[in-house]
Protein backbone atom coordinates (compact mmCIF):
# COMPACT_ATOMS: atom_id res chain seq x y z
CA UNK A 1 0.00 0.00 0.00
CA UNK A 2 1.76 3.01 -1.23
CA UNK A 3 1.99 6.28 1.22
CA UNK A 4 0.38 9.35 -0.12
CA UNK A 5 2.11 11.95 1.48
CA UNK A 6 5.60 10.79 -0.84
CA UNK A 7 3.83 12.14 -3.83
CA UNK A 8 4.01 15.82 -2.02
CA UNK A 9 6.41 18.00 -3.29
CA UNK A 10 5.43 20.85 -1.09
CA UNK A 11 3.08 21.51 1.69
CA UNK A 12 1.50 25.26 1.29
CA UNK A 13 -0.36 25.19 4.42
CA UNK A 14 -0.08 22.82 7.19
CA UNK A 15 -2.83 21.60 9.19
CA UNK A 16 -2.43 24.27 11.61
CA UNK A 17 -2.07 26.87 9.69
CA UNK A 18 -5.45 25.52 8.65
CA UNK A 19 -6.98 25.63 11.75
CA UNK A 20 -5.97 29.07 13.27
CA UNK A 21 -7.63 30.85 9.75
CA UNK A 22 -10.44 28.82 10.30
CA UNK A 23 -11.20 30.35 13.61
CA UNK A 24 -10.81 33.76 11.90
CA UNK A 25 -12.93 33.08 9.65
CA UNK A 26 -15.43 31.90 11.84
CA UNK A 27 -15.26 34.50 13.92
CA UNK A 28 -15.69 37.36 11.39
CA UNK A 29 -18.83 34.89 10.13
CA UNK A 30 -20.06 34.80 13.60
CA UNK A 31 -19.90 38.66 14.09
CA UNK A 32 -20.92 39.68 10.56
CA UNK A 33 -24.62 37.29 10.68
CA UNK A 34 -24.83 38.42 14.51
CA UNK A 35 -25.64 42.32 13.58
CA UNK A 36 -28.28 40.71 11.00
CA UNK A 37 -29.57 38.73 13.56
CA UNK A 38 -30.37 36.21 11.16
CA UNK A 39 -28.15 33.02 11.19
CA UNK A 40 -27.16 31.51 7.49
CA UNK A 41 -28.29 27.90 5.74
CA UNK A 42 -24.79 27.01 5.63
CA UNK A 43 -24.54 25.09 2.15
CA UNK A 44 -21.19 22.89 1.15
CA UNK A 45 -20.59 21.74 -2.49
CA UNK A 46 -19.74 18.40 -2.27
CA UNK A 47 -16.75 16.53 -1.97
CA UNK A 48 -14.02 18.82 -1.63
CA UNK A 49 -15.74 21.33 1.17
CA UNK A 50 -16.31 18.39 3.93
CA UNK A 51 -13.59 18.97 5.70
CA UNK A 52 -13.20 22.46 5.63
CA UNK A 53 -16.91 23.05 6.41
CA UNK A 54 -15.94 20.81 9.64
CA UNK A 55 -13.09 22.59 10.84
CA UNK A 56 -15.09 25.78 10.19
CA UNK A 57 -18.19 25.54 11.92
CA UNK A 58 -16.30 25.03 14.80
CA UNK A 59 -15.88 28.36 14.82
CA UNK A 60 -19.24 29.71 14.02
CA UNK A 61 -21.49 30.35 17.12
CA UNK A 62 -24.43 31.14 15.73
CA UNK A 63 -27.40 28.56 15.35
CA UNK A 64 -26.65 27.67 11.92
CA UNK A 65 -28.02 24.59 9.86
CA UNK A 66 -25.91 22.98 6.84
CA UNK A 67 -27.06 20.81 3.83
CA UNK A 68 -25.08 19.84 0.91
CA UNK A 69 -24.92 20.25 -2.71
CA UNK A 70 -23.15 18.36 -5.36
CA UNK A 71 -22.51 20.22 -9.26
CA UNK A 72 -20.75 19.71 -12.04
CA UNK A 73 -20.28 22.19 -14.82
CA UNK A 74 -21.41 20.97 -18.24
CA UNK A 75 -18.41 20.37 -20.81
CA UNK A 76 -18.25 22.17 -23.30
CA UNK A 77 -20.70 24.90 -22.91
CA UNK A 78 -20.00 28.66 -22.21
CA UNK A 79 -22.97 29.78 -20.90
CA UNK A 80 -22.84 30.56 -16.90
CA UNK A 81 -25.98 29.50 -15.54
CA UNK A 82 -25.19 25.52 -16.73
CA UNK A 83 -24.72 23.38 -13.94
CA UNK A 84 -25.91 20.00 -13.30
CA UNK A 85 -26.76 19.20 -10.11
CA UNK A 86 -25.70 15.41 -8.94
CA UNK A 87 -27.15 16.14 -5.35
CA UNK A 88 -29.57 19.04 -4.77
CA UNK A 89 -30.34 20.47 -0.94
CA UNK A 90 -32.26 18.47 1.14
CA UNK A 91 -33.68 21.57 2.44
CA UNK A 92 -35.77 24.72 0.48
CA UNK A 93 -33.90 28.08 0.63
CA UNK A 94 -36.43 30.58 0.26
CA UNK A 95 -36.37 33.85 2.01
CA UNK A 96 -32.74 32.64 4.05
CA UNK A 97 -29.59 33.77 3.87
CA UNK A 98 -27.41 31.22 2.29
CA UNK A 99 -23.35 30.49 3.16
CA UNK A 100 -21.80 29.05 0.51
CA UNK A 101 -18.72 26.48 1.43
CA UNK A 102 -16.36 25.73 -1.15
CA UNK A 103 -12.90 24.66 -1.80
CA UNK A 104 -11.56 26.47 -3.99
CA UNK A 105 -12.85 29.45 -6.64
CA UNK A 106 -11.01 28.95 -9.33
CA UNK A 107 -12.50 30.00 -12.75
CA UNK A 108 -15.40 31.37 -10.93
CA UNK A 109 -18.25 29.16 -12.75
CA UNK A 110 -19.24 26.86 -10.03
CA UNK A 111 -19.92 29.35 -7.26
CA UNK A 112 -21.59 31.67 -9.65
CA UNK A 113 -23.89 29.69 -11.08
CA UNK A 114 -24.66 28.00 -8.03
CA UNK A 115 -25.00 31.36 -6.43
CA UNK A 116 -27.63 32.44 -9.07
CA UNK A 117 -29.44 29.36 -9.04
CA UNK A 118 -29.92 30.15 -4.93
CA UNK A 119 -31.42 33.77 -5.99
CA UNK A 120 -33.46 31.93 -8.38
CA UNK A 121 -34.89 29.77 -5.82
CA UNK A 122 -35.54 32.83 -3.80
CA UNK A 123 -33.08 33.19 -0.72
CA UNK A 124 -32.61 35.99 0.36
CA UNK A 125 -29.02 36.45 0.30
CA UNK A 126 -25.85 34.71 -0.73
CA UNK A 127 -22.26 34.54 0.32
CA UNK A 128 -19.45 32.87 -0.22
CA UNK A 129 -16.57 31.37 2.27
CA UNK A 130 -13.88 29.28 0.77
CA UNK A 131 -10.46 27.77 1.86
CA UNK A 132 -8.48 29.16 -1.18
CA UNK A 133 -9.44 31.10 -3.89
CA UNK A 134 -7.09 31.51 -7.37
CA UNK A 135 -8.10 34.92 -8.21
CA UNK A 136 -5.46 34.73 -11.46
CA UNK A 137 -7.79 32.05 -13.29
CA UNK A 138 -10.67 33.73 -13.03
CA UNK A 139 -13.39 33.73 -16.12
CA UNK A 140 -16.09 35.39 -14.30
CA UNK A 141 -16.64 38.62 -12.25
CA UNK A 142 -17.54 36.91 -8.87
CA UNK A 143 -15.61 37.24 -5.10
CA UNK A 144 -16.11 35.20 -2.22
CA UNK A 145 -16.84 36.91 0.88
CA UNK A 146 -14.24 35.11 3.27
CA UNK A 147 -11.24 33.54 1.70
CA UNK A 148 -9.40 31.30 3.91
CA UNK A 149 -6.11 31.66 1.67
CA UNK A 150 -5.14 33.35 -2.00
CA UNK A 151 -2.85 30.74 -3.78
CA UNK A 152 -1.00 30.93 -7.47
CA UNK A 153 -2.14 29.39 -10.67
CA UNK A 154 -0.68 26.00 -9.07
CA UNK A 155 -2.55 22.54 -9.00
CA UNK A 156 -3.99 21.60 -5.01
CA UNK A 157 -4.59 18.69 -3.06
CA UNK A 158 -5.20 17.71 0.47
CA UNK A 159 -7.75 19.04 3.38
CA UNK A 160 -10.59 17.45 0.82
CA UNK A 161 -9.51 18.37 -2.48
CA UNK A 162 -8.58 15.34 -5.00
CA UNK A 163 -6.52 14.78 -7.69
CA UNK A 164 -8.68 11.66 -9.31
CA UNK A 165 -10.06 11.47 -6.25
CA UNK A 166 -7.18 10.45 -4.23
CA UNK A 167 -5.10 12.83 -1.42
CA UNK A 168 -8.25 14.36 0.06
CA UNK A 169 -7.31 12.90 3.50
CA UNK A 170 -4.36 14.76 3.88
CA UNK A 171 -4.63 17.05 6.44
CA UNK A 172 -2.88 20.03 4.98
CA UNK A 173 -2.79 21.50 1.48
CA UNK A 174 0.00 20.63 -0.63
CA UNK A 175 1.60 20.59 -4.53
CA UNK A 176 1.89 17.10 -5.82
CA UNK A 177 5.41 15.96 -7.65
CA UNK A 178 5.39 16.38 -11.46
CA UNK A 179 6.05 12.95 -11.79
CA UNK A 180 2.06 11.99 -10.20
CA UNK A 181 0.58 13.78 -13.52
CA UNK A 182 2.52 11.43 -15.93
P1 LIG B 1 -14.49 26.75 -10.80
O1 LIG B 1 -15.90 26.58 -11.23
O2 LIG B 1 -14.27 27.90 -9.85
O3 LIG B 1 -13.55 26.81 -11.96
O4 LIG B 1 -14.11 25.40 -10.14
C1 LIG B 1 -14.01 25.18 -8.84
C2 LIG B 1 -13.78 23.69 -8.63
O5 LIG B 1 -12.70 23.18 -9.44
C3 LIG B 1 -13.36 23.45 -7.21
O6 LIG B 1 -14.48 23.26 -6.39
C4 LIG B 1 -12.51 22.22 -7.34
O7 LIG B 1 -13.35 21.09 -7.29
C5 LIG B 1 -11.89 22.30 -8.71
N1 LIG B 1 -10.52 22.86 -8.62
C6 LIG B 1 -10.09 24.05 -9.07
N2 LIG B 1 -8.78 24.23 -8.83
C7 LIG B 1 -8.36 23.12 -8.19
C8 LIG B 1 -7.09 22.70 -7.66
O8 LIG B 1 -6.05 23.37 -7.70
N3 LIG B 1 -7.06 21.46 -7.06
C9 LIG B 1 -8.16 20.67 -6.98
N4 LIG B 1 -8.00 19.49 -6.38
N5 LIG B 1 -9.36 21.03 -7.47
C10 LIG B 1 -9.47 22.24 -8.06
MG1 LIG C 1 -15.41 21.61 -5.89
Amino acid sequence: MENIEQDIKKVLFSEQQIAERCETLGKEITEDYAKTGRAPLVVALLRGSVPFLAELIKHIHLDIQYDFMDVTSYEGTESIGDIKIIKDLDTSVKDLDILLVEDIVDTGKTIQSVNELMLHKGAASVKVVTLLDKPSRRVVDVKPEYVGFEVENEFVVGFGMDFNQHFRCLPYVGVLKDECYQ
